[in-house]
């Protein structure tokens, strides 16, 4: 028998929809035993830890970000602060790197609105291959070096995304595929240190409270790496689409793994990003005769999802347009159960109807989203007041979790939960509850798992305990003193 812990004298908010707030709980192994008043009195052996009035809440679940690019991008120029022009070019040139890739930029932020050329980043580092990625990670620029030394500056037809010129070389603009490509080729740390950066991103997940993530687009390596970490974050897998013939050689199924590491899914990229104008819309983007690109049939997609069910895996697409999330709903009945939505920004009342009646598995939104973009009405004009309606699509009875698509938006969930319930930014703000909800027991049943997300008995003692009652105050005044996972302090410290 596993001793018995009691946390007591706090607010805790359990989700459980029959007893959802009480003052204390019970755990014994990994499981939640109890959830109740004054538990000290009834398991008059156990643990007593008394929390003096802290907040408990499940652990927070996010489930969509990426991995990879978060332990990558240590080493790469962070550029989410820049604010001008003239300072991100100085912040490429005093790079000591041999290759200088920077992220996060975006040029909304910047004074002067616009975005470098080739020629700009060759005229502040001529000799060294320079790219830069916007913050959606859809949209990058090159310079020359860069593009030689992909073998895109010769041969830009080798991959779909590249922009040339009337002369056909490359202006730098690489988008989507094409960025995928170039990032690909950007050599990786060796082994030990992609480690070490991978258990830094897991160990900082966990000071915020995170307890699962679900890793999108993941490749073999970063599966490789994952397994080498030695954070007791629990991390979810969903391999990039490009792995699923080798994930069918291997008869890999979904589930494969173990509660710290397991397989869920595979991810397919539906279309790209507002900001990048690559969002397939169903009508122009403003001033432009473009619709955005739709990169995915409903044909192509039945046959990918026709294949991961065989293997009990889910198929998450990205989809950010109106025009991808209906090709979406063109999928037969019976594979739609097997599909996750992933972002469904643009959801005008008919695709809403549609989305009710034709039930997809669930929908991963990031709430962070309503604020970063304010800018929304100027690309894609009045059709805007149809982004990010995620209270309707909730309340029309689809499954919705929240996640950051970290690096993206910042991972922190307090941050997104503040974004998810503020008055300002667009779309729909979520009552506290529903929104702690999306970040909690959704976030389980979207990853298709059942025993997380709750304060329950029988469930996982996967929790957080914060310093502020979050449905009192600012989420983002409030601070994790602690987050346990199957009842072991794993961040901060309880007395
Ligand atoms: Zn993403």
């Amino acid at each position: 028998m596993c001793k018995i812990t009691v946390y007591t004298n706090a607010e805790i908010f359990t989700q459980d929809p029959l007893n959802p707030k009480v003052n204390s709980l019970a755990v014994a192994c990994n499981e939640i035993i109890d959830a109740g008043e004054s538990l000290e009195n009834k398991y008059l052996d156990a643990k007593i830890i008394d929390l003096n009035g802290a907040t408990i809440i499940p652990g927070f679940i996010d489930s969509h970000l990426h991995l990879k690019w978060l332990a990558l991008q240590k080493q790469w120029i962070n550029l989410s602060n820049v604010r001008s022009f003239d300072e991100l070019l100085s912040k490429l040139k005093e790079a000591k790197t041999t290759w200088v890739i920077g992220r996060g930029f975006s040029e909304k932020l910047f004074r002067e609105e616009k975005i470098p050329t080739r020629h700009d980043l060759d005229e502040v580092v001529p000799e060294k291959p320079v790219l830069i990625v916007r913050i959606c990670g859809h949209v990058g620029i090159a310079n020359t070096q860069l593009l030689k030394k992909v073998g895109l500056w010769d041969n830009p037809e080798i991959v779909e995304g590249v922009e040339v010129d009337s002369n056909n070389k490359p202006t730098g603009v690489i988008k989507e595929k094409a960025l995928e490509y170039v990032l690909e080729k950007i050599p990786k740390p060796p082994l030990k240190q992609y480690v070490k950066l991978m258990n830094e991103v897991l160990n900082e997940l966990l000071s915020k409270g995170l307890t699962t993530v679900a890793s999108m687009n993941a490749d073999p390596l970063e599966f490789y790496i994952l397994q080498c970490t030695n954070t007791p974050l629990k991390v979810r897998v969903f391999f990039d689409v490009k792995y699923l013939e080798l994930i069918l050689k291997l008869m890999i199924k979904g589930h494969f793994g173990n509660e710290k590491l397991r397989v869920t899914g595979i991810k397919v990229i539906g279309d790209g990003s507002f900001g990048g104008r690559t969002a397939a819309l169903r009508h122009n983007y403003v001033g432009s005769e473009s619709r955005g690109e739709l990169l995915i049939t409903s044909g192509v997609l039945e046959n990918i999802v026709n294949k991961a069910r065989k293997l009990g895996m889910l198929v998450a697409v990205h989809a950010i347009g109106d025009r991808t999330i209906e090709e979406i709903l063109n999928v037969k009945e019976s594979l739609l159960s097997n599909i996750r939505i992933e972002h469904c920004s643009l959801t005008p009342p008919d695709i809403i109807e549609k989305l009710s009646k034709r039930k997809v598995f669930g929908v991963s939104v990031q709430p962070r989203f309503r604020i970063s973009d304010k800018w929304l009405p100027n690309v894609i004009g009045e059709n805007s007041k149809y982004a990010y309606m995620f209270y309707t699509l909730s309340k029309k009875g689809m499954l919705i979790s929240f996640s950051s698509d970290a690096p993206v938006e910042p991972f922190d969930p307090l941050i997104n939960l503040e974004a998810a319930i503020s008055d300002e930014g667009i779309g729909e703000k979520v009552p506290i509850n529903d929104a702690l909800k999306m970040y909690t027991k959704n976030g389980s049943l979207i990853l298709n798992e059942k025993d997380k997300g709750v304060i329950k008995k029988g469930y996982k003692a996967d929790f957080v305990i914060l310093n502020k009652n979050i449905f009192k105050e600012k989420p983002s005044e409030a601070k994790v003193i602690a987050t346990v996972i199957e009842g072991k302090v794993v961040y901060g410290k309880v007395s």
